[in-house]
């Protein structure tokens, strides 16, 4: 018996305009695009969507996720975005034609990987430029590395270099950051004697510098998931008001209204935690109509972010498998309506991996 509810839809023509818009204006800069699939759970749909709009490769984090694709019929290239475990390098080598790389290590190991296999494997390494996860710190040493891999490793091709920025740290991507890249760049072409193929400048926050038009010239790469999934982190949590020609409205959740009555909106009785260990603030509202839809945390995480679309209803909070909201200001409800929620990417991430919450593809 499938569930119905929750069900997550993707709305495959909004998603298309927002792929097409990002992979347009990067090639028009000479900036190719790896479209990153891992933010909606590697669904093969939108890898071929992606594919069919142009993006130059596909990449995700996660194996599983390249071989899901594959095995839906979808070539690639792949771009292995997390740097790969030693114990991963199997699967790396016979799936995914790249890989993100950072350990010296790692590289040695992938080469003898690639010799077993009898296949290449091409790489990107990565510097960190103060973001502060993945990458060489000293960039002598990174040098070095490429050197390395370029003279003495004959299965791996040492394809480009690359950063990522905005993800941990929440290290703003800077012109001045993609000229320290291209530093780095030319250092190890002057030493290995050959241009790079790739310079890869980082994921949807570098993605601001095509926006602007002022992407360093040499920047040749981007690998762009949020900002083609949900389009939502430049637009509103940056604040950039000019990128309406994305759509925030690619995901939508719903959800079935399970009970709706007036309650207090103050907890009566003596406080102990809820149900993750927490002591929340409760404000006493007086009265409400509070209604009980059918998803929880479990399926997309923290509910007090999500998005309601009906007007005048928000969201109060939630358990595990219950999202409360306060109706008193929206349309009446009754038990059984269906109510619609924008998604934020983590949102998205929880929801879409999940196995017991429904997707949806709808043609708009
Ligand atoms: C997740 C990831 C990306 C894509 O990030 P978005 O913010 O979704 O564009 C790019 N590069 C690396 C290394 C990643 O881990």
């Amino acid at each position: 018996m499938e569930r119905q509810y929750p069900c997550v839809k993707i709305h495959t023509a909004r998603l298309g305009q927002n792929a097409r818009e990002v992979v347009s204006r990067c090639h028009r800069l000479g900036v190719s695009v790896c479209g990153v699939i891992k933010g909606c759970g590697g669904l093969p749909e939108v890898a071929r969507l992606f594919r069919e709009v142009g993006a130059d490769e596909i990449g995700t984090s996660r194996l599983e996720q390249v071989a899901a694709c594959r095995e839906a019929g979808i070539d690639g290239p792949y771009l292995l975005l997390r740097v790969p475990g030693l114990t991963e390098l199997p699967g790396v080598v016979a799936l995914c034609e790249t890989s993100l790389q950072s350990e010296r290590a790692t590289l040695d190991a992938l080469e003898q990987e690639c010799a077993r296999q009898g296949k290449e494997h091409s790489v990107i390494i990565m510097a960190d430029l103060g973001d502060l996860r993945e990458g060489f710190w000293d960039k002598e040493e990174m040098v070095a590395c490429c050197v390395h891999v370029e003279r003495d490793l004959p299965h791996v091709q040492l394809k480009g270099v690359g950063v990522n920025l905005g993800c941990y740290g929440s290290i703003k991507p800077t012109p001045e950051k993609m000229e320290d890249l291209l530093t780095i760049a030319r250092d190890v072409e002057s030493r290995i004697g050959r241009k790079l193929a790739v310079v890869s400048g980082g994921a949807t926050s570098s993605y601001v510098l095509v926006h602007d038009g002022n992407m360093p010239e040499g920047i040749n790469h981007l690998r762009i998931g949020e900002g083609i999934l949900l389009a939502k982190d430049l637009q509103v949590d940056w604040g950039i008001t000019d990128m309406n020609y994305l759509r925030m409205d690619t995901f939508t959740l719903h959800g079935e209204v399970l009970e709706i009555r007036r309650k207090p909106s103050y907890p009566q009785g003596e406080f102990a935690i809820d149900a993750f260990g927490h002591k929340p603030v409760y404000v006493d509202k007086g009265p409400q109509i509070r209604a009980l839809i059918g998803f929880g945390r479990a399926d997309v995480g923290d509910v007090e972010s999500l998005i309601c679309c009906e007007a005048g209803m928000t969201v109060i909070g939630g358990s595990s498998d219950h999202c409360i909201v306060d109706a008193t200001a929206c349309r009446p409800l009754q038990v059984g309506d269906v109510v619609e929620f924008h998604l934020c990417y983590s949102h998205m991430l929880y929801a879409t991996g999940r196995s017991d919450v429904r997707f949806q593809f709808v043609a708009d």
